[in-house]
């Protein structure tokens, strides 16, 4: 069975547990998130910018997930990162943060502000310096807008060619379809940072205690939840359409990570016919389709999908990508090659290159096509 490479759309990252306490000044250090466990070790108190929640600790099958999803050697480390990806036949990776989870926790503006800054110096740092192959995301705080705009340019500078969105943003911040976020998707335009979402982003409620994200309860549930954050994705790419933000912004692309791809042809069809069905009470008026607005500037990324492929293949719709979703649970670490071969061993040359390796060079040019390729073909 030969090898096969591939550029992937999806992994993660493990930042150091105590990088914001240890490298902010004490006034914002005491506002990062901690926790104190109950003396019975039931409960947790979790303590984020001057509020406390108490929630369940995880019970046995949630620990095993959370330590399944941390499991692989390069989950915290550059160096053995690039042995796994060698080895699984990944080249280029997009990485996302994961103390940002935290993000729409915060209230103090200077705390989140100070504390993203300090992910992102560490990201340019340990992941964007240490490896060509690497393409971390920028995090943005979440709280100002005109704060997102300020650090957005920054990274750019830094050499960060992507920036993570949350797929929806905390209550007190406009939504995605306002035109508060005009400077910001102007900034990211400008600075040709493409616009990540991860699904399964939306803000947590912390105070909703043992129900912490948890959409559905009861028989399903986990595969109800887990399909449950899908929707996200679609929710925060239709509000980028529909307000008219990519049209008016034709050089900023959208990368949504981890969601699977045909779900673009369908909102493709579902808002076109929206657009045009109901067009007297349409605004903004869009100078192109819905559906050509999400066929070019819309990147999706899947693991598994036995669809996807036929996204490119049946629906015309080319912007499909690979993603590993490494290290974690719902990712093909420690399978890859197999979901490789299953994908594509049955696939056209340019089809399989294009979703492998062509559609992330669109967005990341300067990763390259893996070497081994190059040689091969
Ligand atoms: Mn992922």
């Amino acid at each position: 069975m030969s090898k096969l490479w591939a550029n992937s759309g999806d992994s993660h990252f493990l930042e150091p547990e105590d990088l914001w306490r240890s490298n902010l000044p004490p006034h914002l250090a005491e506002l990062m998130p901690r926790s104190e466990r109950d003396p019975s070790g039931e409960f947790e108190t979790v303590h984020v910018d001057g509020q406390s929640f108490t929630r369940k600790l995880p019970g046995a099958a949630q620990a095993e997930f959370l330590e399944a999803s941390s499991r692989a050697p390069g989950a915290r480390d550059v160096a053995k990162r690039i042995v796994d990806l060698d080895e699984e036949g990944i080249w280029g990776e997009v990485v996302f943060p994961s103390l940002g989870m935290w993000n729409a926790s915060f209230r103090t503006r200077e705390a989140l502000r100070e504390a993203i800054k300090v992910s992102n110096d560490w990201a340019c740092s340990e992941i964007l310096r240490a490896s060509p192959r690497m393409v971390p995301t920028a995090q943005i705080s979440m709280l100002s807008i005109e704060d997102a705009v300020a650090e957005v340019e920054r990274t750019a500078e830094l050499g960060f060619r992507a920036v993570f969105l949350p797929t929806t943003p905390p209550s007190s911040t406009p939504d995605y379809n306002r035109d508060d976020w005009e400077p910001f998707w102007s900034a990211c335009e400008a600075a040709r940072m493409v616009v990540a979402f991860h699904i399964g982003t939306d803000p947590v409620d912390f105070s909703a205690g043992e129900n912490l994200g948890a959409f559905f309860r009861g028989p399903g549930a986990a595969v109800l939840n887990y399909t449950e954050t899908t929707f996200s994705g679609q929710r925060a790419t239709m509000k980028m359409v529909a307000s008219g933000a990519l049209d008016r912004h034709p050089d900023l692309r959208v990368l949504v990570s981890e969601g699977g791809a045909t779900w673009v042809p369908f909102l493709a069809d579902r808002m076109t016919e929206g657009y045009r069905q109901h067009h007297m009470m349409v605004r903004p008026k869009l100078s192109r389709s819905p559906q050509e607005i999400l066929y070019t500037q819309v990147y999706a990324s899947f693991q598994h999908d036995r669809s996807a492929v036929g996204a490119v293949t049946a629906m015309g719709y080319q912007n499909v990508m690979w993603g590993s979703d490494y290290p974690h649970m719902e990712g093909t670490f420690g399978h890859t090659q197999d979901t490789l071969h299953e994908l594509f061993d049955d696939v056209d040359d340019q089809t399989r290159y294009r979703v492998t390796v062509g559609a992330f060079l669109d967005l990341f040019p300067e990763v390259g096509a893996p070497p081994a390729l190059l040689t091969t073909t």
